[in-house]
């Protein structure tokens, strides 16, 4: 191959990985969601979750749900920016909350990380590392369910309330079976590496858009 051919694969494949898809919600509604099919059941005894996010919504106006996976009658793994701007999560019971610099309509990057063998839970913004908090030690999360974005279920697969509705953009949802080192998540956050979940797969993952939610390519 010619030196100038090389050149212009190179910057193909460039250009092509540069490139990700955003789902935006413009509105609150009941009736906006965005399945995803994961690449295997998510029976998960650690994992790492991380997404991009920028929403206006304002603090101390209301819950909002970043990511839902329920199955038949337990929320298995749902992360929310509560109403005090705290990131949660809820695995199946009582949650766990982090204080962190809040969300906003600057797009953040945001992971939780969960090890049920020590409980330790930890939350990632812009890739730094929050304290670490014990929860759900020796907990497992069950297969079976659906993974959501834009509401969260109170049944399977239903009972949304558009007051926990996500407005705003969202993208990079990728999930790991496994804690990722914290200097790869850094790396992730910055822009400096690029590397995909083995459960959820941003690149790849199959969605099903139901309602007025758009998508987007976004050339980074
Ligand atoms: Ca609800
Ligand atoms: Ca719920």
């Amino acid at each position: 191959m010619k030196l100038s051919a090389l050149l212009l694969f190179c910057a193909a494949s460039v250009a092509q990985e540069l490139n990700t898809r955003t789902l935006v919600f413009e509105t609150e509604s009941s009736q906006n969601y965005v399945t995803l099919e994961p690449l295997k059941p998510l029976s998960l005894s650690s994992f790492t979750l991380c997404l991009r996010v920028a929403t206006e919504l304002p603090q101390q106006q209301r819950e909002i749900i970043l990511f839902a996976y329920r199955t038949q009658y337990y929320d298995e793994l749902n992360l929310w920016r509560e109403l005090d701007g705290r990131i949660s999560m809820y695995l199946s019971g009582n949650g766990v909350f982090f204080t962190v610099p809040a969300l906003g309509p600057m797009e953040t990057h945001l992971c939780i990380t969960w090890d049920s063998q020590s409980g330790a839970t930890s939350v990632f913004v812009d890739g730094k590392k929050s304290l670490a908090k014990i929860y759900g030690k020796n907990h497992t999360v069950r297969s079976g369910g659906t993974v959501l974005i834009g509401q969260d279920p109170d049944e399977y697969l239903g009972n949304f309330d558009a007051g926990q509705s996500f407005v705003g953009e969202i993208s990079d949802i990728n999930l790991w079976s496994y804690v990722v080192p914290r200097s790869v998540i850094k790396q992730i956050a910055n822009g400096d590496m690029s590397q995909s979940g083995d459960v959820i797969d941003w690149k790849e993952v199959k969605m099903q858009i139901t309602g007025d939610v758009k998508l987007t390519t976004t050339n980074v």
